[in-house]
């Protein structure tokens, strides 16, 4: 098979099924990747050089450069990894300058960044329903091991991204790198420091995405204007730079979709038809966005985000959605917001952040998780924390002060099956705290786990004077430091887990200087994070 054929033979559901409602699609997607892997495995053995040679008349020139946004890989496994673009030579237009029209995208992978060993490739289609975008799993991988990639449509030729497979589960893994981050609104410059920073960090393995990656307006309704704000986003070459780099693990928070949503609630109670719209034109354009498996390709409002991925026997992540099954909180937005006095409607044992399913889900996940580190990667601060100045205490039920009877359950589990190790990371503060998650979610008590808030990457700050008038009413928090923008480093071994807290000095600047704020050792076995510098 010649790699720029046309693929009739590999013909994709996504075409043949155009006109059917997106839902029915998701039922196929076993379908789907059976055949992409066909195609790989057929395209893999054709001794075809790299993309040098001209396109045939098959692939018909498009109307400019279509890769524009960039590319992407993510979700890596020991054998396999997503690899994502989306066709857009006008980015910012309402069909992204495309035809409206199914086009053939060649990718290859090679084991050198010169793309001279190709040892996988093939061909997906880019449909005008997902606008053009590209999720391409590849498998047949080596694990533990970094590869290039790159796509070819149109006679245009992508940029050269990098990634890495997870480690051989039948192996001991010696160490991990990764990053997390979250809450970067686009910048006066389009730049953003941190990203820049965070793509010359030496030897991290993935990046963790915990939401906020693009902000909805107050006129954000609609699948284009969702489109738009990706494609705005993804113009700052840092943030190209950073999935060109590495592996991402995405997952969103609210402003995906709109601020301070919970479950099939807009903010407004009011609105809660024409939501389930948003919702679903949202979900639908993070998927399109996102370098995720094709089993996250949304229906209708729904989409599954809530996954598992692991290193060998160092770490499991335990991905969470704290969004999408949230029960609403029983604060009225109109009325000052989420800031409230803890009343007793909070406490309902009912009230629920991920929902019956998931909660199954990952106790399940951590019951069986042989991992020395479990990671549970989500949004909102888990840990408690009380914004008020007199007798009255203050919570932001936006968070999982908002559902307490939950916190005490989940946290209660973790201690009492013994987890190894849980280690919760949060975004979503725009500052960064170390905080000890206790059994009973009380301020004071036996720590269970240590949890990580990481500051945004270019996002304001929020609350800074009032957290920090506050600090003293909250022991178990041991570092607050909203001032500065940036990420989280992560060096995790079997014995030990460095935290490095990383600041850029103006997050919009083209600048890769990044220093270190505060730097923090969990130890195995200790449950909490201890200051070291
Ligand atoms: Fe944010
Ligand atoms: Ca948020």
């Amino acid at each position: 098979m010649r790699l720029d054929a046309p693929v009739d033979s590999c013909a994709h559901p996504l075409d043949q099924s155009f006109d059917r409602p997106l839902d029915r699609l998701l039922d196929r997607a076993v379908d789907r990747r059976t055949i992409i892997h066909a195609c790989t495995a057929l395209a893999a053995t054709a001794a075809v050089s790299a993309f040098g040679g001209p396109a045939t008349g098959a692939a018909p020139r498009l109307p400019g450069d279509p890769f524009t946004l960039g590319v992407a890989s993510g979700d890596p496994r020991p054998y396999s990894v997503v690899l994502w673009t989306r066709l857009a030579p006008e980015p910012l237009a309402a069909d992204g300058g495309m035809p409206h029209r199914t086009v053939n995208v060649d990718w290859q992978v090679a084991t050198d960044p010169r793309m001279r060993e190709v040892v996988r490739r093939g061909t997906v289609r880019a449909v005008p329903r997902l606008a053009h975008a590209v999720h391409a799993e590849v498998d047949g991988l080596a694990p533990g091991r970094r590869y290039y990639y790159r796509f070819r449509a149109g006679g245009e030729v992508s940029p050269i991204g990098r990634t890495r497979t997870a480690p051989d589960p039948r192996t001991t893994c010696p160490s991990l790198a990764f990053a997390f981050a979250s809450c970067q609104k686009v910048t006066a410059t389009g730049r953003y420091a941190a990203y820049d920073a965070l793509a010359g960090e030496d030897g991290l393995d993935l990046l963790i995405h915990l939401g906020d990656y693009i902000y909805d307006e107050p006129d954000t309704g609609g699948l284009a204007d969702y489109r738009r704000l990706y494609a705005t986003t993804k113009r700052s070459p840092d943030l190209r730079a950073a999935h060109a780099a590495l592996p991402f693990v995405t997952t969103f928070d609210d402003h995906e979709v709109r601020d301070n949503y919970a479950g099939d609630h807009a903010r407004e109670r009011a609105d809660r038809p024409g939501f389930a719209r948003r919702r679903a034109a949202a979900y639908r354009a993070y998927y399109e966005h996102q370098p995720v498996r094709v089993s996250a390709l949304p229906r209708g409002p729904r989409i599954r985000m809530h996954r598992r991925l692991t290193y060998a026997d160092l770490v499991t992540f335990h991905v969470l959605d704290t969004r999408q099954y949230r029960t609403f909180p029983p604060y009225d937005e109109r009325a000052g917001g989420p800031f409230v006095p803890a009343a007793d409607a909070v406490d309902e044992p009912h009230r629920s952040m991920l929902g019956r399913d998931q909660t199954r889900w990952l106790q399940a996940g951590l019951n069986s998780s042989r991992s020395r580190w479990n990671v549970l990667a989500q949004q909102a601060m888990m840990a408690r924390y009380d914004y008020g100045d007199d007798d009255t205490a203050l919570h932001n039920l936006d968070g999982w002060d908002g559902c307490p009877a939950a916190r005490r359950r989940l946290l209660a589990f973790l201690h009492e099956r013994r987890v190894d190790n849980p280690v919760v990371i949060s975004g979503d503060m725009h500052a960064n705290f170390v905080a000890d998650l206790t059994a009973s979610g009380r301020a004071s008590g036996e720590p269970v786990a240590p949890e990580l808030v990481g500051t945004s990457i270019s996002s304001p700050p929020r609350f800074q004077e009032i957290i920090g008038r506050a600090r003293d009413r909250n022991p178990h928090v041991r570092h607050h430091n909203g001032v500065r923008r940036g990420y989280v480093r992560c060096d995790v071994t079997a014995e030990r887990w460095l935290v490095r807290l990383r600041e850029v000095r103006d997050p919009a600047a083209r600048s890769r200087r990044v220093r270190t704020q505060a730097i923090f050792t969990i130890e195995d076995g200790a449950h909490a994070a201890e200051r070291l510098a």
